[in-house]
């Protein structure tokens, strides 16, 4: 079936930003036609948090995102709350639990998700066209209003007033990601900031990675530093180098060639405590105190690495405050990260002075507008990232 020869929106990418997008502007009375190149729409939404997407965030402020400009994603998430988000949900009676940290969980299945954002365009009457693949994009003169755009596709050409790119970042392109966004914002001489990914797992160099190779699947509690940024969450030792939560968190900040710095036993003082057991119980080795603080194998590693393995009794608290030193700081160099492969988001994008914070509307090109995660808006870990979706469609939607 060909596409209409005209609508008041196209928006371009049927993911999280997209549909929310097309609903708010469908209920406008707007004609809205959404157009994917993926044979399914939200194909992310049905992977995320585990398959129980983590739809967002009730501690969801500006501090947890990412951007050039840290002031420019402010007004869209305050007209757009998680509060009116989880009002959605519940209106469509879909049943949540927080994780924790805030961090809102659907109890059955991400597909609830997904399916609420189809009810909602279904209902605003805003249509989803899949297999649909952008061929050519052409600004149209004043004589054409009010169509400021013919956007040519493999389903047949269509006039639109406001075209809304909504596709998304380059993680994991088996799920439909592409450039497309980018490159069309480069083609019309929009500034981009770098692009690389974000709340990935590090890979480690084989030399790093060999002590570790009996702590696979291993993970504690640590808090990860990389320059002024930290998090404290688990850490997970994998076939590849470091993963869970608290690396993919500190990977949005790190760069090639920068040091982590890891406080393996951060909700203590190895050197008061190895001092207290010192008096306590002189007898024990070192080994077998560490083992107490951590799995067995992952202790009798970091043990052969950093220290001997003595009673208690026979250290100096010099030795002592080396070894503590150690665990509270254990500073390595990454070889790398696993990539948009396994990445969750895409860092940077499109330059936030480029668009307006009310709309999304490019200040070069009246009526396109960026929204989701193509734009320079990057958010933590824990539901952040569905929440500026959500934010940005809506800014959007209610004014494309
Ligand atoms: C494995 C995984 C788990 C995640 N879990 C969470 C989580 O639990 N909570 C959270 O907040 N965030 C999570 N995220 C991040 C979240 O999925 C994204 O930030 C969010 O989906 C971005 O929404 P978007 O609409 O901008 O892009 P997307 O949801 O990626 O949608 C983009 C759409 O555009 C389409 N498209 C791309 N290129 C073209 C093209 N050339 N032509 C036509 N269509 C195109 C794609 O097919 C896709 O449907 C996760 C990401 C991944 C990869």
């Amino acid at each position: 079936m060909t596409l209409p020869a005209e609508t008041d929106v196209l928006i371009i990418g049927a993911g999280a930003a997209g549909l929310f997008c097309g609903a708010t502007a469908g209920k406008r009375g707007r004609r809205v036609l959404v157009v994917d190149h993926a044979n399914k729409p939200g194909k992310k939404i049905l992977m995320s948090g585990g398959g129980r997407c983590n739809f967002t965030n009730l501690f969801t402020e500006p501090g947890n995102y990412l951007s050039e400009n840290p002031h420019f994603c402010k007004s869209a998430l305050k007209r757009f709350t998680q509060w009116d988000f989880l009002e959605l949900v519940n209106k469509h009676g879909i049943t949540w639990h927080e994780k924790k940290s805030g961090q809102l969980f659907c109890d059955t299945k991400a597909q609830a998700i997904l399916d609420m954002l189809l009810d909602e365009c279904a209902e605003a009457g805003a249509n989803i066209r899949m297999h649909c693949t952008i061929e050519k994009i052409e600004a149209l003169g004043e004589g054409s209003a009010p169509f400021r755009y013919r956007v040519s596709t493999s389903q047949g050409i269509i006039r639109v007033e406001s075209l809304v790119i909504a596709t998304g970042g380059l993680s994991i392109p088996t799920l439909g990601a592409s450039g497309f966004g980018y490159n069309l914002a480069t083609e019309l001489g929009l500034q981009l900031y770098p692009l690389s990914a974000g709340l990935v797992p590090f890979t480690l160099s084989p030399e790093q990675l060999q002590p570790f190779k009996d702590c696979v699947g291993n993970s504690l509690e640590v808090t990860a530093h990389c320059g002024e940024q930290q998090f404290t969450e688990s850490l997970l030792f994998t076939h590849r180098g470091l993963s869970g939560p608290a690396m993919l968190q500190i990977s949005s900040y790190w760069r090639p060639g920068k040091t982590l710095s890891i406080n393996l036993l951060p909700a203590m003082d190895l050197l008061a405590h190895l001092k207290d057991l010192q008096k306590q119980r002189p007898k024990v080795h070192l080994l077998t105190v560490i083992a107490e603080l951590m799995t067995r194998s992952l202790a009798e590693t970091l043990c052969n690495l950093w220290c001997s393995n003595k009673p208690l009794a026979d250290y100096s608290h010099k030795e002592f405050e080396a070894i503590a030193d150690h665990f509270h700081r254990w500073e390595l160099i990454p070889a790398g990260t696993e990539g948009y492969r396994t990445a969750e988001v895409t860092l940077g994008g499109v330059d936030t002075d480029e668009l307006s914070s009310k709309t999304m509307e490019s200040k070069q090109h009246p009526g396109l507008f960026f929204i989701g995660e193509v734009v320079d808006v990057t958010g933590h870990l824990g539901g952040f990232n569905f929440q500026w979706a959500w934010a940005s469609a809506h800014a959007c939607g209610t004014y494309a």
